[in-house]
Protein backbone atom coordinates (compact mmCIF):
# COMPACT_ATOMS: atom_id res chain seq x y z
CA UNK A 1 0.00 0.00 0.00
CA UNK A 2 1.18 3.29 -0.85
CA UNK A 3 0.34 6.15 1.80
CA UNK A 4 -1.71 9.12 -0.38
CA UNK A 5 -1.71 11.30 2.66
CA UNK A 6 1.19 11.16 5.48
CA UNK A 7 1.49 13.71 8.51
CA UNK A 8 4.55 13.36 10.13
CA UNK A 9 5.33 15.42 13.47
CA UNK A 10 3.22 18.40 13.13
CA UNK A 11 3.34 21.39 15.33
CA UNK A 12 0.70 24.22 15.21
CA UNK A 13 -0.43 27.35 16.79
CA UNK A 14 -3.33 29.48 16.97
CA UNK A 15 -1.69 32.94 18.23
CA UNK A 16 0.47 32.21 21.11
CA UNK A 17 -0.77 29.35 22.26
CA UNK A 18 0.17 25.72 20.52
CA UNK A 19 -2.40 23.16 19.67
CA UNK A 20 -0.55 19.99 18.53
CA UNK A 21 2.93 18.99 19.68
CA UNK A 22 3.43 16.02 17.01
CA UNK A 23 0.80 14.34 15.67
CA UNK A 24 1.72 11.56 12.86
CA UNK A 25 -0.93 10.04 10.88
CA UNK A 26 -0.76 8.34 7.52
CA UNK A 27 -3.84 7.37 5.23
CA UNK A 28 -3.01 5.17 2.43
CA UNK A 29 -4.77 4.64 -1.14
CA UNK A 30 -7.83 3.37 -0.42
CA UNK A 31 -8.17 3.20 3.39
CA UNK A 32 -10.61 4.64 5.79
CA UNK A 33 -8.53 6.39 8.95
CA UNK A 34 -10.82 7.24 11.88
CA UNK A 35 -9.08 10.35 14.13
CA UNK A 36 -10.31 10.28 17.18
CA UNK A 37 -9.93 11.94 20.77
CA UNK A 38 -11.37 13.54 23.74
CA UNK A 39 -12.70 16.73 22.92
CA UNK A 40 -9.86 19.84 22.60
CA UNK A 41 -7.42 17.15 21.57
CA UNK A 42 -6.86 18.56 18.44
CA UNK A 43 -8.56 16.48 15.97
CA UNK A 44 -10.38 19.60 14.04
CA UNK A 45 -7.02 21.67 13.76
CA UNK A 46 -4.92 18.93 12.49
CA UNK A 47 -7.98 18.53 9.72
CA UNK A 48 -7.30 22.54 9.30
CA UNK A 49 -3.68 21.82 8.83
CA UNK A 50 -3.97 19.43 6.71
CA UNK A 51 -6.73 21.53 4.61
CA UNK A 52 -4.02 24.48 4.28
CA UNK A 53 -6.67 26.53 6.59
CA UNK A 54 -3.67 26.77 8.82
CA UNK A 55 0.37 26.34 8.78
CA UNK A 56 2.12 24.18 10.85
CA UNK A 57 5.02 25.03 11.96
CA UNK A 58 6.88 21.63 12.42
CA UNK A 59 6.49 18.68 10.41
CA UNK A 60 5.34 17.90 7.55
CA UNK A 61 2.54 17.41 5.16
CA UNK A 62 2.79 15.31 2.26
CA UNK A 63 -0.48 14.57 0.13
CA UNK A 64 0.06 12.32 -3.15
CA UNK A 65 4.26 12.57 -2.90
CA UNK A 66 3.85 16.62 -2.82
CA UNK A 67 4.87 18.87 0.35
CA UNK A 68 2.13 21.02 0.63
CA UNK A 69 3.72 23.37 2.68
CA UNK A 70 5.65 24.14 -0.71
CA UNK A 71 2.36 25.08 -2.35
CA UNK A 72 0.32 28.18 -2.29
CA UNK A 73 -3.02 27.19 -0.54
CA UNK A 74 -5.29 27.38 -4.01
CA UNK A 75 -3.26 24.79 -5.60
CA UNK A 76 -3.12 22.51 -2.62
CA UNK A 77 -6.75 22.31 -2.88
CA UNK A 78 -6.62 21.62 -6.45
CA UNK A 79 -4.73 18.35 -5.52
CA UNK A 80 -7.67 16.54 -4.67
CA UNK A 81 -8.69 16.88 -1.13
CA UNK A 82 -12.56 17.36 -0.43
CA UNK A 83 -13.75 18.38 2.78
CA UNK A 84 -16.71 18.03 4.75
CA UNK A 85 -16.03 20.74 7.61
CA UNK A 86 -17.61 20.48 11.00
CA UNK A 87 -20.77 22.72 11.07
CA UNK A 88 -21.92 21.82 6.90
CA UNK A 89 -21.11 25.52 5.74
CA UNK A 90 -23.32 24.98 2.20
CA UNK A 91 -24.64 28.38 1.20
CA UNK A 92 -28.00 28.97 2.41
CA UNK A 93 -29.45 30.81 0.10
CA UNK A 94 -28.65 28.79 -3.21
CA UNK A 95 -30.37 25.48 -4.32
CA UNK A 96 -29.55 21.91 -3.88
CA UNK A 97 -28.54 21.91 -7.26
CA UNK A 98 -26.34 25.83 -7.45
CA UNK A 99 -24.37 24.72 -4.00
CA UNK A 100 -23.31 21.28 -6.27
CA UNK A 101 -22.76 22.43 -9.43
CA UNK A 102 -20.74 25.42 -7.51
CA UNK A 103 -18.10 22.80 -6.36
CA UNK A 104 -18.08 20.54 -9.33
CA UNK A 105 -14.82 19.97 -10.88
CA UNK A 106 -14.18 17.23 -14.02
CA UNK A 107 -14.35 13.78 -12.80
CA UNK A 108 -16.65 10.59 -12.41
CA UNK A 109 -18.61 12.46 -9.51
CA UNK A 110 -21.45 14.44 -10.91
CA UNK A 111 -25.00 15.62 -9.80
CA UNK A 112 -26.34 12.06 -11.24
CA UNK A 113 -23.78 10.02 -8.99
CA UNK A 114 -24.52 12.26 -6.00
CA UNK A 115 -28.06 11.87 -6.73
CA UNK A 116 -28.03 7.97 -6.25
CA UNK A 117 -25.75 7.94 -3.10
CA UNK A 118 -28.80 10.32 -1.56
CA UNK A 119 -31.90 10.28 -3.71
CA UNK A 120 -33.02 13.18 -1.00
CA UNK A 121 -31.01 15.69 -2.46
CA UNK A 122 -32.31 15.22 -6.21
CA UNK A 123 -35.49 15.42 -4.10
CA UNK A 124 -34.54 18.95 -3.09
CA UNK A 125 -32.90 19.83 -6.14
CA UNK A 126 -34.38 23.04 -6.33
CA UNK A 127 -34.78 24.16 -2.93
CA UNK A 128 -32.47 26.55 -0.67
CA UNK A 129 -30.38 24.91 1.09
CA UNK A 130 -31.16 27.08 4.49
CA UNK A 131 -34.70 25.49 3.95
CA UNK A 132 -33.36 21.69 4.71
CA UNK A 133 -33.25 19.52 7.34
CA UNK A 134 -29.98 19.14 9.40
CA UNK A 135 -29.41 16.00 8.36
CA UNK A 136 -30.03 17.13 4.17
CA UNK A 137 -27.68 19.89 4.88
CA UNK A 138 -25.40 17.23 5.87
CA UNK A 139 -26.08 14.66 2.86
CA UNK A 140 -25.29 18.35 0.61
CA UNK A 141 -22.20 19.04 1.88
CA UNK A 142 -20.89 15.89 1.45
CA UNK A 143 -22.62 15.83 -1.85
CA UNK A 144 -20.31 19.21 -2.37
CA UNK A 145 -16.96 17.89 -1.35
CA UNK A 146 -17.88 14.75 -3.67
CA UNK A 147 -18.38 17.35 -6.96
CA UNK A 148 -14.84 18.14 -6.40
CA UNK A 149 -13.52 14.70 -7.64
CA UNK A 150 -11.36 13.76 -4.38
CA UNK A 151 -8.64 11.62 -3.81
CA UNK A 152 -9.13 11.68 -0.19
CA UNK A 153 -12.20 12.99 1.28
CA UNK A 154 -12.10 14.37 4.79
CA UNK A 155 -15.34 14.09 7.06
CA UNK A 156 -15.28 16.37 10.56
CA UNK A 157 -18.53 15.17 12.54
CA UNK A 158 -20.47 14.36 9.75
CA UNK A 159 -23.38 12.74 12.17
CA UNK A 160 -22.97 15.39 15.03
CA UNK A 161 -26.31 16.29 16.42
CA UNK A 162 -28.30 14.43 13.94
CA UNK A 163 -31.64 11.92 14.70
CA UNK A 164 -30.31 8.50 14.89
CA UNK A 165 -32.15 7.28 11.27
CA UNK A 166 -30.36 10.37 9.75
CA UNK A 167 -27.34 9.58 11.16
CA UNK A 168 -27.65 5.93 9.94
CA UNK A 169 -28.58 6.84 6.02
CA UNK A 170 -24.90 9.11 6.36
CA UNK A 171 -22.69 6.11 7.57
CA UNK A 172 -24.35 4.04 5.25
CA UNK A 173 -23.17 6.51 2.35
CA UNK A 174 -20.13 6.84 3.71
CA UNK A 175 -19.62 3.02 3.68
CA UNK A 176 -20.81 2.89 0.05
CA UNK A 177 -18.02 5.26 -0.64
CA UNK A 178 -15.21 3.22 1.25
CA UNK A 179 -16.50 0.31 -0.32
CA UNK A 180 -16.19 2.24 -3.84
CA UNK A 181 -12.30 2.79 -2.62
CA UNK A 182 -12.23 6.39 -1.87
CA UNK A 183 -9.53 6.57 0.80
CA UNK A 184 -11.13 8.51 4.22
CA UNK A 185 -10.09 10.40 6.63
CA UNK A 186 -13.24 10.45 9.46
CA UNK A 187 -13.42 12.29 12.52
CA UNK A 188 -16.57 11.20 14.82
CA UNK A 189 -16.89 9.93 18.33
CA UNK A 190 -19.01 7.27 17.86
CA UNK A 191 -16.85 4.26 18.27
CA UNK A 192 -19.57 1.81 16.85
CA UNK A 193 -20.33 3.63 13.88
CA UNK A 194 -16.45 4.33 13.33
CA UNK A 195 -15.44 0.22 14.08
CA UNK A 196 -18.20 -0.62 10.81
CA UNK A 197 -16.11 1.53 7.99
CA UNK A 198 -12.60 2.48 9.15
CA UNK A 199 -9.44 0.40 8.91
CA UNK A 200 -7.08 1.89 11.17
CA UNK A 201 -7.66 4.12 14.53
CA UNK A 202 -5.40 7.21 15.06
CA UNK A 203 -5.89 8.72 18.25
CA UNK A 204 -4.75 12.14 19.62
CA UNK A 205 -3.97 13.50 22.84
CA UNK A 206 -3.34 16.93 23.98
CA UNK A 207 -1.89 17.75 20.75
CA UNK A 208 0.17 14.43 20.24
CA UNK A 209 -0.30 10.93 18.25
CA UNK A 210 -1.39 8.53 21.34
CA UNK A 211 -2.04 5.28 19.92
CA UNK A 212 -2.12 4.10 15.96
CA UNK A 213 -3.44 0.33 15.24
CA UNK A 214 -6.13 -1.32 13.41
CA UNK A 215 -9.87 -1.47 14.24
CA UNK A 216 -9.58 -4.48 15.97
CA UNK A 217 -6.47 -3.94 17.93
CA UNK A 218 -8.19 -0.96 19.90
CA UNK A 219 -8.82 -3.02 23.59
CA UNK A 220 -11.56 -1.73 26.04
CA UNK A 221 -9.02 -0.16 28.03
CA UNK A 222 -7.20 1.73 25.37
CA UNK A 223 -10.77 2.70 24.56
CA UNK A 224 -11.62 3.76 27.85
CA UNK A 225 -8.00 5.83 28.54
CA UNK A 226 -8.30 7.84 25.42
CA UNK A 227 -12.04 8.21 24.53
CA UNK A 228 -13.18 8.16 28.05
CA UNK A 229 -16.02 5.58 27.10
P1 LIG B 1 -13.61 18.87 19.43
O1 LIG B 1 -13.91 17.42 19.46
O2 LIG B 1 -14.14 19.60 20.61
O3 LIG B 1 -13.91 19.54 18.12
P2 LIG B 1 -10.78 18.76 18.70
O4 LIG B 1 -10.08 17.52 19.09
O5 LIG B 1 -11.21 18.93 17.31
O6 LIG B 1 -12.02 18.97 19.67
P3 LIG B 1 -9.35 21.25 18.36
O7 LIG B 1 -10.56 22.03 17.96
O8 LIG B 1 -8.39 20.87 17.32
O9 LIG B 1 -9.80 19.94 19.13
O10 LIG B 1 -8.62 22.05 19.51
C1 LIG B 1 -7.29 21.76 19.96
C2 LIG B 1 -6.83 22.84 20.93
O11 LIG B 1 -6.71 24.09 20.25
C3 LIG B 1 -7.78 23.09 22.09
O12 LIG B 1 -7.00 23.33 23.24
C4 LIG B 1 -8.53 24.31 21.67
O13 LIG B 1 -8.94 25.04 22.80
C5 LIG B 1 -7.51 25.07 20.86
N1 LIG B 1 -8.17 25.88 19.82
C6 LIG B 1 -9.01 25.43 18.85
N2 LIG B 1 -9.42 26.42 18.04
C7 LIG B 1 -8.82 27.55 18.50
C8 LIG B 1 -8.84 28.93 18.10
N3 LIG B 1 -9.53 29.34 17.04
N4 LIG B 1 -8.10 29.80 18.84
C9 LIG B 1 -7.37 29.38 19.89
N5 LIG B 1 -7.32 28.12 20.33
C10 LIG B 1 -8.02 27.20 19.65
Amino acid sequence: MSALLEVSGITAFYGASQALFGVDLIVNEGEAVALMGRNGMGKTTTIKTICRMMSHRDGEVRFADTDLAKLPSHKAARLGIGLVPEGRRCFARLSVMENLMAAARAGEWDFDRVADLFPRLAERRDQKAMTLSGGEQQMLAIGRALMTNPRLLILDEATEGLAPVVRQEIWAAINRLKQSGLSILVVDKSLKELSGVADRYVVVEKGVTAWTGAVGDLSDELADRYLGV
